[in-house]
């Protein structure tokens, strides 16, 4: 089964803003067995909306559209959709209720008139009711093709899509069952090609590998589909089977049991009861942000501190002088400092240090540009590694992030 998305406004092609809505309709999509032909996006324009829907029209069964809906656009989308339909609008009576229900809450104006028409719909559109905002959602059957015009706010599209379209969807067509899974890795690096290139000379023929790599994690997904659901689970079974040994050590989880390293950890450290410190200079926060953005984090999460100057890894950190000088700013030696006193500073289990040069040009310390200690301090010792991590600052900081979860997460494996 194919589908088309068409998403509609001239802010999307001033690049004034991304289209994130065609990602998620494309994974929704996805994930119910419904590939993606082509994602198009175009001016709010009649003659330019009217050539993309004939064109999707002649390729794919399901279009979906969104944008365009607000009221301060003249309705040409959905005056294009009535032409495209040889319709009319008309006034829907439960759209015009909820716009004034929306009014009554949060808006104090009066109603406009083109506020109130936002309840016009094609008189041949089923409305799909946006209780979120006043544009209503619209289904239109053509045949055995399928269009449905979706507002372009990006959470209101969402919960249409994922509450209202979907199940319809479900019932006009059969889709065949997808499953994906996906296996989360850190610290894989270049012996992952290996893998990867070895896995799919060996792989069945019904299962896709697909190979995702994010800044020092690498993501393997197995995908597989058929209209037999023990079938495709065993396939997928299968295979992951022979996968395992291949990435051991580097295997943390499923991602759908939990979607990130720093979960992982987090489920790991409440369980155990067990409390974290940061210490971070190249960092800035990024590492301790890694787990007070999760609702929970106060469970394990004791607190950090950056501390960026020389001066500050001194004065809150208490790392002696002597050390900095002698062995510079950004070593082994003062990594390891600041994670035992960090850790020894908030009481915790495990503290986390992070100096560097993130660049571009060399700051307090001669290190070279791209140069990161990491450094794990528990209990009964402190481990550090040294990194080169690049040239672009925002890459070196984010992989520096992922080396000391990936570090931290085996400290924790190892107690
Ligand atoms: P208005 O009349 O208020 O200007 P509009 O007709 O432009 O509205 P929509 O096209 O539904 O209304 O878009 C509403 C908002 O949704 C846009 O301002 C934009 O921020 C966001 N939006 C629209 N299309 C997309 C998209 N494809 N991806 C992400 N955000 C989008
Ligand atoms: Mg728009």
């Amino acid at each position: 089964m194919l589908a088309e998305i068409i998403t509609i406004g001239d802010e999307l092609l001033i690049g004034q803003v991304v289209d994130t809505n065609s990602a998620f309709i494309a994974q929704t999509l996805n994930n119910i067995g419904v590939s993606i032909y082509q994602i198009t996006s175009v001016q709010d324009d009649k003659a330019h909306i009217l050539q993309a829907f004939k064109d999707a029209e002649s390729r794919v069964d399901i279009i979906i559209i969104t944008g365009g809906l607000g009221p301060t656009k003249d309705d040409v989308t959905k005056k294009t959709i009535a032409e495209y339909f040889n319709d009319t609008l008309v006034r829907d009576a439960s759209v015009t209720k909820n716009i004034e229900d929306i009014w009554k809450k949060y808006v104090r104006q009066t109603l406009l008139q083109v506020n109130k028409d936002q309840a016009l719909v094609p008189s041949k559109a089923k409305v799909l009711m946006n209780e979120l905002g006043t544009a209503p959602g619209m289904w239109l059957d053509k045949g055995s093709k399928t269009f449905v015009s979706l507002p372009g706010v990006p959470f209101e599209m969402k919960k249409l899509l994922v509450n209202k379209v979907i199940p319809k969807l479900k019932e006009k067509y059969k889709f065949p069952f997808i499953l994906h899974k996906t296996l989360l890795t850190y610290g894989l690096g270049e012996s992952t090609l290996q893998i990867v290139s070895s896995l799919g000379r060996s792989i069945a023929k019904t299962v896709r590998l697909a190979y995702l790599p994010r800044l020092g994690s690498v993501r393997l997904r197995l995908s597989s589909k058929g209209f037999n659901e023990i079938e495709v689970r065993e396939r997928i079974d299968t295979e992951i089977k022979k996968v395992l040994p291949l990435i051991e050590d580097a295997f943390v989880g499923f991602e759908d049991e939990a979607k990130s390293l720093e979960a992982i950890i987090a489920k790991r450290l409440t369980n155990s009861g067990k409390t974290l410190a940061v210490a971070e200079s190249c960092t800035g926060g990024n590492v301790a942000e890694q787990f007070t953005q999760n609702a929970g984090a106060s469970a394990y999460f004791n607190g950090g501190v950056v501390t960026y100057a020389t001066e500050s890894k001194i004065k809150v950190l208490g790392v002696p002088k002597a050390l900095i000088n002698e062995h510079s700013v950004v070593s082994a030696a003062v990594a390891e400092a600041m994670a035992k006193n960090v850790r020894d500073l908030f009481n915790a289990d495990y503290g986390v240090a992070t100096t560097g040069n993130a660049g571009p040009s060399k700051g307090d310390s001669d290190a070279d540009v791209g140069a990161v200690f990491i450094a794990i301090a528990t209990k009964n010792r402190v481990v550090s590694e040294r990194f080169m991590l690049g040239l672009a600052r925002k890459r070196v900081i984010k992989k520096a992030v992922n080396k000391a979860l990936e570090m931290l997460e085996k400290e924790i494996l190892k107690n």
